[in-house]
C-alpha cells in the first residue's frame, strides 16, 4: 500500500503528530479541485498541500488512495438518552469516524426528546466523555416532546446552540406550527428540517406502492404521500419568506421523483429550500424486499422476471421510512444528486436492537444502521460510472456544509494549508466485507452484511485529532 497511515496514527483523540500522504488522489470540493497531490500534516495542522503535475503525477489514479475533507452527516440518530442498547453517543461517534465522518448532526427523537437545553447538555456531555474528536451537532425538536401540539422553546434551544429544528421520525403535521417554526427559526438563522410525509396516506403502509409490494402482499406506501407533504411545505415556506427572509426549509431523505421535481422547481423560483437524499434510496430499490441484491441502476422493477432473486424476501433490515422506492425513483435520486437539486447525502443512520428488527417485516422498526457503509454505497455508484467521484465527495462535504452554514466549528473546511486537519483517507482498491463484528455501531441492522464494498477507510482525522484508524494499514 502506498500510504502507511498506521505508522503515523495513534489512539483515538490524540493529536495527529505527523503524517505524510505522498502521491495520493486528493479531492477538495470546496476549492473545486481534485488530482494527484502530496499532503504534509504536522501537529494536527495541514502544513502543505502540493498538487502534482507532469511526471510527478504519473500513475496516480482516482481509483487508489483518496484523501478528502472529513464528511458531514446532516442526519443521524444516536439514541442517547433513552435507548442506549441501540446506540450511545460514544458508539455512534465511533461508527461515524469509521465511515469517514468528522461532523454529525443528531436528531432530537431521543427519550426524552431534545426539546430543551438540558437534554442538549446531556448529549454534549456524552460526546465529551467519549473522547471522540468527531464534532457532534444537534437539532432541537420543533414541538414539545415531538408531540406535534405546541412549539418547543425554539429561542432557548437556538441560544443553546442547536443547528436547526426537526421532529424527524414524524413530519410536522400542523401547517400552523410549521409556519411559526419556519418564522422563528428563520429569524434566528436556523433551518427547519422536515421529514416530509403525509401520515394520513401512510397509515399501516409497509412498502413502496407498486409492483413489488403487490406481488409480496405488502400494504402500499404511496409516493404521493411524500410529494404532497413537500408541496405543502414549499407553499408554507413561500408565505413565510415574504416576512422572514432568513427562513430556511431543509427537506431530509427525499426519495421520490415527484418530490425532487418540486424541490427543483422551488429552487429555480428562488425559494430558500435545500434537501438531502440517503445512500440507501440511491443504491437500493424495493426489488431488495423481494430478495434481489442488484444495485438500483441495474434494476428493472421486475426482479422475478429477470431471475434476480438472490436472498430471502422480507428482510426486516430493509424496512425504512420513507420506504425503498422504485427503480425510477432511485434514478431520480441519482439525477437530483447530479444536477444539484439534492444538496447533500445524509445517512439517516438509524441503529436498532436485534429485538426491534427481528420481527415480521411490517412490524420491524424503521431504519438502517448506515453511517459506516454510506461511502461504500456511493462508491458503488462511482465504480458503475453513474456518479463522478468529486460529486459524491461534494455531497458529503461542501454540500452539507453549505446547508449548515457557519454552525460547524470548522472555520476553513477543506484541504487547506494552515487549517486543522479534518479529513478522511480511504483506498478505493481496498475492498472490505461488511460484518456485524466490524461495525462500530451497536446497530447491526444493515442489508449489506456479508457484502463486499470498495473504499475501505484507512484513517479519519477530525479537528487535527485521530478519530479512526484501520486496524491493519
Ligand atoms: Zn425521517
Amino acid at each position: 500500500m502506498a500510504v502507511d497511515v498506521r505508522a503515523a496514527a495513534g489512539e483515538v483523540g490524540r493529536i495527529l503528530a505527523e503524517l505524510d500522504l505522498s502521491a495520493v488522489w486528493a479531492v477538495d470540493p470546496g476549492a473545486g479541485r481534485e488530482g494527484p497531490a502530496d499532503l504534509v500534516i504536522r501537529d494536527g495542522t495541514i502544513e502543505s498541500v502540493t498538487w502534482l503535475e507532469g511526471a510527478d503525477a504519473d500513475g496516480i489514479e482516482p481509483n487508489g488512495v483518496v484523501v478528502a475533507p472529513g464528511f458531514i452527516d446532516l442526519h443521524v440518530h444516536l439514541r442517547e438518552p433513552g435507548n442506549e442498547d441501540a446506540e450511545t453517543v460514544a458508539s455512534g461517534l465511533a461508527a461515524a469516524a469509521h465511515g469517514g465522518f468528522t461532523t454529525v448532526c443528531t436528531m432530537p427523537n431521543t427519550d426524552p426528546a431534545l426539546d430543551e437545553p438540558g437534554v442538549l447538555a446531556l448529549v454534549r456531555a456524552a460526546a465529551a466523555a467519549s473522547g471522540s474528536p468527531v464534532e457532534l451537532l444537534a437539532y432541537g425538536a420543533v414541538t414539545a416532546g415531538r408531540k406535534g401540539e405546541q412549539l418547543a422553546a425554539l429561542g432557548e434551544l437556538g441560544d443553546a446552540g442547536v443547528v436547526g429544528f426537526s421532529d424527524d421520525g414524524a413530519p410536522v403535521r400542523s401547517a400552523t406550527i410549521l409556519r411559526n417554526a419556519l418564522a422563528y427559526a428563520g429569524s434566528a438563522g436556523l433551518p427547519v428540517v422536515d421529514h416530509a410525509e403525509d401520515a394520513s396516506a401512510t397509515d399501516g403502509a409497509e412498502a413502496n406502492d407498486g409492483f413489488v409490494a403487490t406481488v409480496l402482499g405488502l400494504r402500499g406506501w404511496p409516493a404521493s404521500a411524500e410529494a404532497s407533504a413537500v408541496a405543502r411545505d414549499l407553499a408554507i415556506l413561500a408565505d413565510v419568506v415574504r416576512d422572514v427572509p432568513g427562513a430556511h426549509l431543509h427537506l431530509t431523505h427525499l426519495s421520490t421523483a415527484r418530490a425532487l421535481d418540486l424541490v427543483r422547481g422551488a429552487k429555480a423560483a428562488g425559494l430558500p429550500v435545500t434537501c438531502d437524499v440517503t445512500p440507501h434510496h440511491l443504491a437500493f430499490t424495493d426489488e431488495w424486499l423481494a430478495g434481489a441484491r442488484r444495485w438500483a441502476w441495474d434494476g428493472s422493477g421486475d426482479p422475478w422476471g429477470d431471475n434476480a432473486i438472490e436472498a430471502q424476501p422480507f428482510d426486516p433490515s430493509l424496512r425504512v421510512n420513507p420506504p425503498l422506492r422504485s427503480v425510477e425513483d432511485a434514478g431520480a435520486v441519482l439525477a437530483a444528486l447530479l444536477d444539484g437539486t439534492a444538496d447533500a447525502v445524509a445517512t439517516d443512520h438509524a441503529p436498532h436492537t436485534e429485538v426491534d428488527k427481528a420481527v415480521e417485516f411490517g412490524y420491524a422498526a424503521n431504519g438502517i444502521s448506515g453511517i459506516e457503509t454510506a461511502l461504500g454505497l456511493l462508491l458503488a455508484a462511482v465504480d458503475a460510472g453513474r456518479l463522478p467521484l468529486a460529486r459524491a465527495i461534494a455531497a458529503l462535504t461542501s454540500g452539507p456544509r453549505a446547508v449548515l452554514g457557519s454552525r460547524s466549528r470548522r472555520e476553513r473546511p477543506g484541504l487547506t494549508e494552515g487549517a486543522a486537519a479534518d479529513l478522511v483517507v480511504f483506498d478505493r482498491s481496498d475492498r472490505w466485507t461488511v460484518g456485524a463484528d466490524g461495525l462500530l455501531s451497536r446497530g447491526k441492522n444493515s442489508p449489506v452484511l456479508g457484502r463486499t464494498l470498495s473504499g475501505r477507510v484507512l484513517l479519519t482525522v477530525a479537528g487535527g485529532r485521530i478519530a479512526y484508524e484501520a486496524a491493519e494499514g
